[in-house]
């Protein structure tokens, strides 16, 4: 009898362990779906069963129609935007801008970054090691059979590039923008502390 139910245990045992080996191997499971320098999440975007994210729609300050977006974006700037895309490396127009100031999202106008966190990455985009607070939702994007990190506005939702966990000190972070995802907004560089105090 004894005999019996041990049997009997290493079944349950060995079926549970098999049913959870088999989860891993489920389409769309991912095992590691959230890196851990994650600065916002998304509101409304849970996770679901199979470790994949849902957006519930309208969870953004600026929403448009695609048809809207496009109208407004023109076909380059919607494509990156709005389809995800990516600009070809060492072309975008603000890879070399070097003023003072703030870049805002090109769907929205959302501050994103300011001039004074960008850096010359050498890898073609316009790279910052920091993005306001608030700024941007990142979420893990596992497309071209890559694990990167996208960047979203978190005012409109555009897409605007990705970052990465190679960059300068002191945050070690990477955003790598697409220049069309950003504009420039110049602004007039505030005066030292000890010209303020004359
Ligand atoms: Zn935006």
């Amino acid at each position: 009898m004894i005999f019996m139910r041990t049997i009997f245990l290493a079944i349950i045992a060995s079926s549970a362990a098999l049913a959870s080996s088999a989860l891993l191997f489920l389409p769309g499971h991912h095992p590691n779906p959230a890196p851990t320098h994650l600065v916002n999440t998304l509101k409304g975007e849970k996770l679901n069963a199979h470790g994949e994210y849902s957006v519930t729609p309208k969870v953004f300050k600026v929403e448009h129609s695609e048809a809207s977006w496009k109208k407004m974006l023109g076909p380059a700037r919607f494509e990156i935007l709005r389809k995800a895309g990516t600009e070809e490396a060492f072309t975008g127009k603000l890879l070399n801008e070097h003023g003072y100031g703030v870049f805002v999202c090109a769907a929205c106008g959302q501050p994103l970054f300011k001039s004074t966190t960008k850096f010359d990455s050498g890898t073609g985009w316009p790279s910052f090691w920091k993005a306001l607070p608030g700024a941007v939702i990142e979420r893990p994007d596992d497309s071209l059979g890559m694990e990167r990190t996208e960047v979203i506005c978190s005012r409109c939702g555009s897409h605007l590039g990705h970052v990465f966990d190679d960059g300068p000190n002191p945050t070690g972070l990477r955003y790598c923008m697409n220049s069309l995802a950003l504009k420039f907004h110049p602004e007039k560089k505030p005066h030292s502390v000890k010209q303020a105090k004359r």
